[in-house]
């Protein structure tokens, strides 16, 4: 049986104290709710993950990206193994601003994914098409691409270490919310790529998150749908009381 997740993305907001503030306030609701229906994730900045670690039990915790290389000199960078010895259990991985703005690749994500796996990480890899792909209708073929390239050289008991995260591009902080619908539709496409790789049982464990302006008014009616197993959250996650209403919408 899959796992439902809510995961937050900080991305780059919060200073140390506001962002351990933060991850305090959410480990505190989640404490103090009845039975939640998911695993919390919170995915934090390389320089808060120590420090919210420490204010964390029930909620887990995601770095946002890490290097494509081992170890060396590569200045400014921070290596899986580095990320793993904070105690984080998962990487975000493949998320659209990384791939726009620092021209990450679909080889480099196939590094990135193998380096967080065999240092124990489990990896939320995002996938989406862009407003142009959409009406172009290229959508499927993006989204396709972009998984079989980065992952489908897993075996299976490596990718029961993976979770996706579908976030259409034009929905990512824009306030468009794709629709419930339109999710399901991608979700079912992606379960199929899967079960076409990996066999359906693989298929079905998978844990599929849809990500993009998701707040607590609409994460009801998105994880409603069968193959939408929860959300990553990016503005809504930086206010408690907002990422709990989306946690407590299963
Ligand atoms: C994200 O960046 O992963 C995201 C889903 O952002 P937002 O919720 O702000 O659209």
């Amino acid at each position: 049986m899959r796992k439902n997740i809510v995961a937050g993305n900080w991305k780059m907001n919060t200073t140390v104290p506001e962002g351990v503030a933060l991850a305090h306030a959410v480990e505190a609701a989640v404490f103090a709710a009845p039975e939640l229906k998911c695993e919390v994730i919170v995915g934090v900045p390389f320089t808060h993950l120590t420090a919210v670690k420490n204010v964390i039990s029930k909620v887990k915790l995601a770095a946002e990206n890490c290097a494509d290389h081992k170890s060396g000199a590569y200045t400014g960078e921070v290596s899986a193994a580095m990320v793993a010895s904070t105690g984080a259990e998962y990487v975000i991985l493949g998320h659209s601003e990384r791939r726009g703005y620092y021209n990450e690749t679909i080889e480099m994500l196939k590094e990135k994914v193998d380096l967080a796996l065999s240092n124990g990480l489990k990896v939320i890899f995002c996938c989406g098409e862009s407003l142009d792909e959409r009406k172009a209708g290229t959508h499927f073929d993006v989204i396709k691409n972009e998984i079989e390239g980065s992952l489908f050289h897993l075996n299976a008991e490596e990718f029961a270490k993976i979770v996706i995260a579908y976030e259409p591009i034009w929905a990512i902080g824009t306030g468009e919310t794709a629709t419930a619908e339109q999710a399901q539709e991608i979700h079912a496409f992606i379960r199929g790529l899967l079960a076409g790789k990996y066999g359906t049982q693989v298929a079905d464990d998978t844990t599929i998150l849809y990500g993009g302006s998701c707040k607590p008014s609409n994460a009801a009616e998105l994880f409603a749908k069968p193959d939408i197993d929860g959300g990553l959250i990016g503005g809504a996650s930086l206010k408690a009381e907002d990422f709990m209403g989306i946690v407590t919408a299963f």
